[in-house]
């Protein structure tokens, strides 16, 4: 089998993966991963994550051109911004996965940093998470806004809508967004509770021994 041919299955797998644990549903959330010509494997528009069949997914090339398999998400745009800004960026997961989107709706958040450091995997996987203001899916400006974060940030969360999450492959940009999406679980859980972060202190001991 290709090493293409490979990352097809393992996109479709993913995709049932999340789809089966509820991560994702309808035919909501995207995958992408890039390929060694410079090209991508993306998820179709009006897919189930949990029906994806591998001769489907659209090819888009190093140009961004599409030339095979079913026309791209819509929200395509947001990850050819994580690839375009981040060198390291092997793949993309954008899911509107319950629990960060319940997170994205909340008054008050930090901008710069949504949620509190509750675990080191957290801080490890996702360091500093921010705010993209609202935009509809699919507008111009939400592309511009990501943009302007994802060269600081391999993790974002759009304002009433889920995050996007780059990471150096699949494997790491799944288990990254699925950290976010069990710490927003545990935010929310948390919440009316007085809650005792990590410290500063830890915080930084982590980011120096795991470098993100
Ligand atoms: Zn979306």
């Amino acid at each position: 089998m290709s090493a293409e041919a490979k990352l097809r299955e393992r996109i479709c797998h993913c995709g049932a993966s999340l789809f089966r644990r509820g991560l994702t549903f309808g035919s909501t959330g995207n995958v992408s991963v890039s390929l060694p010509d410079g090209g991508w494997l993306m998820t179709p528009t009006n897919a189930s994550l949990g029906e994806l069949d591998p001769a489907e997914l659209s090819r888009i090339d190093a140009g961004g051109r599409h030339v095979s398999g079913g026309k791209p998400t819509k929200e395509a745009f947001l990850h050819r911004v994580m690839y375009r800004e981040r060198e390291t960026c092997g793949a993309v997961v954008h899911l509107h996965s319950t629990h960060s989107v319940a997170v994205s709706c909340l008054h008050g958040l930090d901008p710069h940093d949504c949620l509190p450091p509750i675990t080191a995997y957290y801080v490890m996987r996702v360091g500093r998470l921010p705010l993209v203001p609202y935009h509809p899916p699919g507008d111009e400006s939400l592309a511009l806004a990501v943009e302007k974060l994802a060269n600081r940030h391999h993790a974002v969360l759009l304002a009433n809508h889920g995050p996007v999450v780059a990471g150096t492959s699949l494997d790491t940009a799944m288990h990254a967004t699925e950290e976010l999406e069990e710490t927003a679980k545990l935010f929310l859980l948390l919440r009316g509770s007085s809650i005792r972060p990590l410290d500063a202190g830890q915080v930084e001991e982590l980011r120096r021994r795991f470098p993100s």
